[in-house]
């Protein structure tokens, strides 16, 4: 792999703040940070099939349209893999690299999160949101990373309330993309790197695969019977196959 096609990146100031908060929550129904891996899976596979009904090329069009869970307990992994759409590299540092969804935006106004993190409830009169709502007396300590991600759907940074890293493999439904992998900590950083010669086999055909490396405190997420449990209370209906350990749920 050359220098160039590695890079590291920082996160926008507001995801380093959110994930300050995921990171050092009490944890309450951490559970659903695979709901939030799970919807955007079948959110993934929604863009492919509407791409395929207007007629464009899709790489692999005949991959059947699934999400697959599985785990690697000796090496603590859990992995949800889908075939939708994937990411090129740009869009993993723009969807993963930044906050984009209105109601993450809402929660930050709200939490005066523009002001830093420890004065969450005091900051918030200072943040001045458009709404013009008083933010501030409405502002709880946002200690309970669950219940915030419940109510806003902070969606794929609830990953680190179970996983100490995440690295994503994404390969974009365009005909001939390359694979990338996108890592972090949770922390400050992220890096991109394309996937060279040698590991593409283990790379999507198309879509993305999450790895996250499961944290000492959070092993029964590992547990295939955990597992099923959670997807069968939080992912029912979704208009695609889930596999978990390669038994449908
Ligand atoms: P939201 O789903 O509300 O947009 P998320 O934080 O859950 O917010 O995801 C951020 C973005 O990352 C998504 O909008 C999507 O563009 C991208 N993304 C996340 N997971 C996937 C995936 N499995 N396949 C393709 N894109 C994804
Ligand atoms: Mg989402």
């Amino acid at each position: 792999m050359t220098a160039a096609a590695h890079e590291t990146h920082e996160f926008r100031t507001e995801v380093q703040k959110l994930l300050h908060i995921i990171t050092h929550s009490l944890y309450t129904n951490r559970e659903i940070f695979l709901r939030e891996l799970v919807s955007n899976a079948s959110d993934a596979l929604d863009k492919l099939r509407f791409f395929q009904s207007r007629g464009d090329a899709v790489a692999n069009p005949d991959l059947p349209l699934d999400i697959t869970i599985t785990v690697d307990k000796d090496a603590r992994i859990l992995r949800i893999a889908d075939t939708g759409v994937g990411m090129t590299r740009q869009e993993l540092i723009d969807n993963l690299g930044t906050i984009a969804r209105s109601g993450s935006e809402r929660f930050m106004a709200e939490h005066g999160m523009g002001q830093g993190l420890n004065g969450g409830a005091k900051a918030g009169a200072a943040a001045g949101d458009a709404d013009g709502e008083a933010a501030s007396s409405t502002s709880a300590a946002p200690t309970d990373a669950a219940s915030i991600i419940g109510r806003f759907g902070v969606g794929f940074y609830s990953v680190f309330m179970v996983a100490d890293t995440v690295k994503v493999t994404s390969r974009s439904c365009q005909p001939g993309a390359t694979a990338h992998v996108w890592e972090s900590d949770g922390s400050g950083s992220f890096s991109v790197a394309e996937v060279d010669g040698a590991s593409d086999a283990a790379a999507p055909a198309r879509g993305t695969i999450i790895e996250a490396h499961i944290k000492e405190d959070a092993s029964e997420f590992l547990e295939r019977h955990r597992l099923e449990a959670i997807v069968r209370t939080h992912s029912n209906f979704l208009p695609f196959p889930i596999m978990v350990e390669g038994e449908r749920v």
